[in-house]
């Protein structure tokens, strides 16, 4: 039985309407250990009847029987097949892989057909002998003469063991001296297989053929055969296996590094794509940032990121205690106990109510400056100040005002149970909103404490039998400490005898209860005195110029009492923001309730559209940068086409290509994101210190890693599905053809 058989098979080309005749009525039967010469003139068809042969091809008419089997069915998985199991191909190109070794060469026809690494070797070996290149055997082919390449690719057909060798031209691009070694190999082989070679040189391979085919215009003009040949009884079909995942692996890792100028530009690509990317995002995140910085609150003057407000759950007092425990969490740089105090100010006002100093207030173990003037406080009612750049009374007439006697004015009226001096100024104030900022003693924060307390508080008083608000905002009835008065006793206006029994409140009790957020407190007193214009100066002390319409004196001590009960809130400032979440659940686990500022600044409109703005400049920029390095890439892989329809002829799928490309790109770009993660470290431990890459690693955390890591992967993915595509859009043949 034949191997090959055609009867009548023709082969039309079709292209742009006109339709070309490869070759016509072809019929012809093909034994196993024939030699076959065919021969003819250029485009005569010889090469179209063995791509027929070889199932490169198609053809349109008639009935191919391979080994028996009708071929009409056939679909092109069939085909595969076939070609796996039937036949290797030899080319006047050669088409080997030019940057693979001898052995390389040969080794990928058996990874792609599934073979084990231990059967390999050996294989291989022997093949390279049998064509006489063992001394080349870890050469790159490019390097080879092409008699030397031919060999090679005689060795590569044979590594299959198919039982049909097929070579166009073969000798096409020898000298006569290696076509001669060539075809005595060709002539060999075929002892044990149907090998058919095309040629223009007939005379040269004459003297090993069995059989000579002459065509002319796409037919067989002649067929002579010399020499009988014995047949098998049975055809030996090659073995086979779908290749493994281990030799995907082996020959995807090799094509990542085997052209290094390749390797280097993709690595560049990828490179570029993942440091833009990465340079991108966090610009953004740092505009973000800015932007949110430079938000606002209305309730808190004070608005650093770093600072979290705390109370407690149970609105109790902070005690020292706590705030030892408070110091131990690792993340706090420091902590502000008086913190209302942060965000109010004060204004301080002297014995002859001409002087006014204004400013916010700090804890005097907070300073470290250089005072220009006076000296530091000895005692806790001494005061000094970083003046602002406007401030006249610390300024031009600084003279008067150190070391004279002020006062807190808290609000409606000026506080005289304490009294308080400034002792030293330092000019130049280095702070953002340029304020003069007071540092003072423990106890002076206390005091001024009180104020916001005072302030912040509900405060009623019942005369009678009613309590009656003082605090409304209309109101100008109000609470003053005064020395003169005892304690639970009160001096109070005349004016509120109009809310007492029989219209006269001297003697009797008046309650007063205050309410806040924090806490409800009351405390009785009797009324001592009733003052008018007439005896205000006797019953207080006070100059008659500062009688207040509505004012109730009580002694300061009952006034600390009711104000000054201790710390109810606090703020802390963290060290790392990017840990402030971490802190504020160890403060939630402390029994605090916490507001984050950074979480409550009120960010300008417009700016929050900017925001929008550059998220969709950037999503823009991202997806050119895709195409870009989608495009740049797929010129890079261009030269690699002869590379995939040669292992396509070779025997793999189009799968198996696609898989092959995509690990070959995954490779590249895990190396380059290797690339990206060791300078972002290099960057961490300062041995790169470039601004982009600082800015890189301080946005970049796992989940931003994690991100860009599935999206170069991705972007690998994507190119190598779309890329084998491509390639496979084409027939092998077809393929080979463009690019020889
Ligand atoms: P040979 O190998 O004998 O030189 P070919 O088999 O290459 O000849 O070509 C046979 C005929 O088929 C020629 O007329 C050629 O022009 C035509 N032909 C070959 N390939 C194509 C193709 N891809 N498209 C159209 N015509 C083709
Ligand atoms: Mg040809």
């Amino acid at each position: 039985m034949s191997l090959i058989s055609l009867k009548n098979v023709s082969k039309f080309y079709y292209s742009k309407g006109v339709i070309a005749s490869g070759f016509t009525k072809v019929n012809l039967d093909l034994y196993d250990g024939e030699f076959v010469a065919i021969t003819g003139e250029s485009g005569s068809g010889k090469s179209t009847l063995l791509n027929v042969i070889s199932g490169l091809d198609s053809y349109e008419e008639g009935e191919m029987y391979i080994n028996g089997n009708e071929t009409s069915h056939y679909t092109e998985k069939d085909f595969e097949d076939y070609r796996r199991k039937y036949i290797g191909n030899i080319f006047q190109s050669f088409n080997l892989v030019n940057s693979y070794t001898v052995y390389q060469n040969i080794e990928l026809v058996l990874l792609l057909n599934g073979y084990k690494k231990k059967h390999i070797k050996k294989n291989v070996l022997d093949l390279i002998r049998k064509v006489g290149l063992y001394k080349f055997r870890n050469t790159k082919v490019s390097k080879l003469s092409g008699g030397m390449k031919q060999r090679v690719a005689i060795a590569r057909a044979l590594a299959k063991e198919t039982p049909i060798i097929i070579a166009d031209e073969p000798t096409g691009n020898l000298d006569s001296k290696s076509a001669v070694g060539v075809l005595e190999l060709l002539s060999e082989i075929a002892k044990d297989k149907l090998v058919i070679v095309v040629t223009h040189n007939y005379d040269q391979i004459e003297k090993y053929v069995t059989r000579k085919i002459t065509m002319h215009d796409g037919r067989i003009t002649e067929d002579k055969t010399f020499k009988t040949v014995t047949k098998k009884e049975n055809i030996v079909e090659a073995k086979f296996k779908n290749i493994t995942f281990f030799n995907k692996l082996r020959i995807g890792i090799r094509n990542a590094f085997n052209i290094k100028v390749k390797c280097l530009l993709l690595l560049f690509v990828f490179c570029f794509v993942a440091f833009a990317m990465g340079f991108e995002y966090s610009s953004n995140k740092e505009d973000e940032y800015i932007l949110k910085k430079s938000g606002e609150n209305i309730y808190f003057s004070d608005t650093n990121d770093k600072r979290i407000i705390i109370y407690k759950k149970n609105k109790s007092v902070i005690t020292n205690d706590d705030f030892d425990k408070l110091t131990k969490i690792n993340n706090i740089d420091y902590i502000v106990k008086n913190d209302i105090l942060i965000d109010n100010f004060i204004e301080l006002v002297d014995e002859k109510h001409e002087k006014y100093l204004y400013g916010s207030v700090k804890d005097i173990s907070g300073y470290n400056g250089t005072l220009d003037i006076g000296r530091m406080p000895e005692n806790d009612n001494e005061i000094i100040a970083i003046a602002a750049d406007y401030d006249y009374y610390l300024h031009d007439k600084h003279d008067e005002t150190i070391n004279s006697i002020f006062y807190l004015n808290n609000g409606l009226t000026i506080d005289k149970s304490a009294s308080y001096k400034i002792v030293g100024i330092q000019y130049g104030n280095s702070n953002l909103n340029n304020e003069t900022e007071f540092y003072v003693s423990e106890s002076a924060c206390e005091n001024f404490n009180k104020v916001y307390m005072y302030n912040n508080s509900v405060k009623k008083i019942k005369f009678n039998e009613t309590f009656e608000r003082i605090d409304n905002i209309s109101s100008d009835k109000a609470i003053i400490p005064l020395n003169k008065v005892k304690e639970r006793q009160a001096i109070v206006s005349s004016q509120f005898n109009y809310y007492c029994k029989y219209s006269n409140c001297y003697n009797k009790n008046i309650v007063f209860n205050l309410h806040n957020q924090y806490f409800d407190d009351s405390m009785t007193f009797k009324v001592e005195g009733t003052y008018n214009k007439n005896n205000f100066t006797r019953l207080t002390g006070l100059n008659k110029s500062e009688m207040y319409e509505y004012a109730i004196y009580i002694n300061p001590n009952d006034y600390n009492k009711l104000f000054n009960k201790g710390i109810y809130q606090s703020s802390i400032y963290v060290k790392d923001l990017k840990q402030i979440d971490d802190t504020i659940d160890k403060l939630s686990n402390l029994g605090y309730k916490t507001f984050a500022i950074k979480d409550h600044l009120d960010v300008y409109e417009p700016l929050e559209y900017m925001q929008i703005f550059t998220m969709i400049i950037s999503v823009i920029l991202i997806v050119i940068l895709f195409v870009i390095s989608y495009f740049v890439t797929r010129v890079i892989l261009k030269s690699r086409k002869v590379y995939f329809s040669t292992i396509r002829m070779l025997g793999s799928t189009k799968k198996v290509c696609k898989n092959l490309l995509t690990i070959e790109l995954l490779v590249v770009a895990n190396i380059s994101f290797i690339i990206f993660l060791t300078s972002l470290i290099l960057t961490k431990f300062n041995v790169i210190t470039l601004g982009a890459f600082k800015m890189i690693v301080e946005y970049f955390e796992f989940k931003e890693i994690l991100m860009l890591y599935i999206l170069i992967n991705i972007m690998s993915l994507i190119i190598s599905v779309k890329y084998s595509k491509k390639i496979f859009k084409n027939s092998v043949i077809t393929t080979l053809k463009e690019d020889n």
